[in-house]
């Protein structure tokens, strides 16, 4: 980290004691910006670096509700809603039992340059819960999801903030938050939320958008190197919604995955996954990764078991934050890994993406390898607007075209301050500069 910026950094970490993921979000964000200072000195001037790390509002609310055995519950919710100097905050909403102030705040900082790299209208925030929908009966999530907007919707609006989906929020849950927003307001704001079902103002491609988008990125990665994805071997954490489309695009460009997983343990099926089933289990039924191995005899499950462990040629981490150890990344380099592309948010340690960058392997971060997520959501909020809905096919072709353009800009921008091949300087230098000057311009917010 640059000499002048490493005091500002010390005073975040002072201003905001124990939140050690929004630490290492902004510290990786930080080390890039030292030759962006030397060129635009007038962010320094206006302590943009200072602006941009501290959130603009943070809400923290009592959430209680009610279990089927009548018992009151009572959770905590947060809305961080970190920065609209380009558009609306936009962001996700997380529904898990880790779920605290910083891991918001990591999520919501990493959102703002993300959506910048999309080079849409969209501020950035994040919000959720420490609710853990694991157990729980459809009542139960439904109870718990009014109570949660029953707060949360004086916070929301078409031109303020427009929370999505994340960890433990999909369809369902966003149907029953939607729903209580209606009530209260006597509103029918289709665009106060992305990630709708398309029969009630959702845009098509957006549940695919987060996995698709990645593999496009790691697609541009890998022409970069003269290869393509025919024939690579892939593992890919997780079995959520990110997992599954990442799976799901691999699969349709050539590639064969051979194990993903849940936070209980590891499926590996040499024959590529069977990811009609994984979908049944996981989007259907709701159960374990575990289960797969009753319908696939050959396949093993791991219990406990690490994924990192498994050879392969591309990794695609999708389950959550720091799941990839420096021990775990050396294993996959020790295993012929050549690509890395980041599906889930900051899900390799900083130990880790060292030993990526020392390997010289393709390293490609979550804010830019998993915009596409978030670009489709703009693109629900665009056909909102305009109450149209568009093809398939052309929304497909639009995130392409977003996924694209983004690995371009970083893999440019790298080159261009020295650091060719460097996707997080690349990445960050990039998002940063448009967020600064969007902050200059509109002054001293
Ligand atoms: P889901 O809830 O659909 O799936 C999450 C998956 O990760 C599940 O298989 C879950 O297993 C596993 N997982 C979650 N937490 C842990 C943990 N602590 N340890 C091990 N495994 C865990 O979430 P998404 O697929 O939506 O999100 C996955 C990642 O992608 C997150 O980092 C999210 O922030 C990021 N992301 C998501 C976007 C989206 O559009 N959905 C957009 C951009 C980023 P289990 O069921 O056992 O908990």
């Amino acid at each position: 980290m640059s000499k002048n910026i490493e005091p500002i950094y010390r005073q975040i970490k002072d201003r905001n004691p124990g939140e050690t993921e929004f630490h290492q979000a902004v510290r990786e964000v930080l080390e890039s910006l030292g030759p962006v200072l030397v060129r635009h000195p007038e962010f320094a001037e206006l302590k943009i670096i200072e602006r941009v790390s501290e959130p603009e509002r943070q809400i923290i609310f009592r959430v209680p509700w009610q279990d089927d055995r009548g018992e009151i519950r009572i959770n905590r919710g947060f809305r961080v809603e970190f920065n609209s100097a380009l558009g609306v905050y936009k962001g996700g909403l997380r529904f898990h039992p880790s779920v605290n102030l910083g891991i918001i705040k990591f999520l919501g900082f990493e959102q703002v340059f993300k959506n910048a790299l999309t080079c849409q209208p969209i501020g950035g925030a994040k919000g959720g819960s420490d609710f853990d929908p694991k157990g729980k009966s459809d009542n139960e999530i439904m109870r718990f999801c009014q109570s949660f907007m029953t707060e949360l919707y004086r916070h929301l609006g078409e031109h303020t903030d427009v929370p999505a989906g994340d960890i433990g929020v999909g369809g369902r849950e966003l149907g029953y938050l939607f729903g209580q927003y209606k009530r209260i307001t006597n509103r029918y704001e289709s665009t106060v939320l992305t990630g709708k079902g398309v029969h009630w103002g959702g845009s098509r491609v957006r549940t695919e958008a987060t996995g698709y988008g990645a593999v496009y990125f790691v697609r541009e990665m890998l022409k970069i190197r003269r290869q393509s994805l025919e024939g690579k071997i892939c593992v890919v954490s997780g079995s959520g919604n990110v997992a599954i489309y990442t799976m799901e695009k691999l699969g349709k460009l050539g590639a064969r995955v051979i194990a993903c997983s849940d936070s209980n343990g590891v499926i590996v099926d040499e024959k590529g996954i069977d990811l009609d089933l994984v979908k049944r289990l996981k989007e259907v039924e709701r159960r374990r990764i575990a289960d797969y191995a009753n319908y696939h005899k050959d396949a093993k499950y791991l219990a406990g078991g690490n994924i990192w462990k498994i050879p392969c040629q591309i990794a695609m981490p999708s389950a959550t934050q720091n799941e990839i150890s420096g021990d775990d990344a050396r294993q996959l380099v020790n295993n012929g890994c050549i690509v890395v592309g980041e599906g889930a948010n900051m899900p390799t340690t900083r130990e880790g993406v060292k030993v990526f960058f020392d390997a010289g392997i393709a390293y490609g971060p979550s804010k830019a390898v998993n915009a596409g997520g978030v670009a489709t959501s703009a693109l629900e909020m665009q056909q909102n607007a305009s109450r149209d809905s568009w093809s398939f096919e052309f929304t497909e072709r639009k995130l392409d075209e977003i996924m694209t353009n983004i690995h371009a800009r970083t893999h440019e921008t790298a080159e261009e301050y020295g650091a060719p091949g460097n996707y997080v300087v690349g990445a960050n230098v990039t998002a940063f500069i448009r967020v600064a000057n969007a902050m200059v311009a509109l002054g001293c917010i």
